[in-house]
């Protein structure tokens, strides 16, 4: 059985990760969505939080699973669960820059491959980062972030 890990902050998960990991069910038997606690950022959802938006977007999609990845080595997390691969998605060459050094590095730690996802020509421009300042300046995001998403930006907005 072939299991790929798609590791990341998503805080919040939008369509551009949503877009990656279906196409990374289509080449896996099994994907894990590993939510990181984002320590370096200031998260605006909680691990439980972004555990509970994507367990309900994936909900529907066939042998994809959600969760938290815990404060250590990614490799660790990967023997644990049993992968054979990490599965991430490049926008830019910028993402490229950042991702090669981490993903050569993992292979010499324990030997896990990374395979790279070209973005959706759709989403190139998409970041958590870009949809929680948008949202936070009143604009609407709702087009960029799944429905469960929208929902508790919604919310947010209202408390
Ligand atoms: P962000 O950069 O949005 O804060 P994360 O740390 O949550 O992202 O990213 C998790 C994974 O999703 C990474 O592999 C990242 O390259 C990928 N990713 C982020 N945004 C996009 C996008 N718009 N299209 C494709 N992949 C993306």
């Amino acid at each position: 059985m072939q299991l790929a890990v798609c590791p990341g902050s998503f805080d919040p998960l939008h369509n551009g990760h949503v877009e990656i990991v279906a196409r990374a069910s289509n080449l896996f038997d099994e994907v894990i969505v590993a939510i990181s606690p984002n320590m370096h950022k200031n998260p605006m959802f909680s691990v439980q939080e972004r555990m509970d938006m994507a367990r309900e977007t994936f909900s529907y999609v066939r042998g994809v699973s959600v969760k938290p990845l815990g404060s250590g080595l990614l490799t660790e997390f990967c023997k644990e669960v049993g992968a054979n691969a990490l599965v991430k998605g490049l926008r830019d060459p910028k993402d490229l820059a950042y991702e090669s050094p981490m993903a050569t590095m993992n292979r010499h730690l324990s030997g896990l491959e990374t395979v790279f996802l070209a973005a959706d020509g759709r989403y190139t421009h998409l970041s958590s980062t870009l949809v929680k300042e948008v949202h936070s300046l009143g604009g609407d995001v709702s087009e960029f972030v799944p429905r469960a998403v929208q929902r508790r930006l919604h919310e947010r907005r209202r408390s």
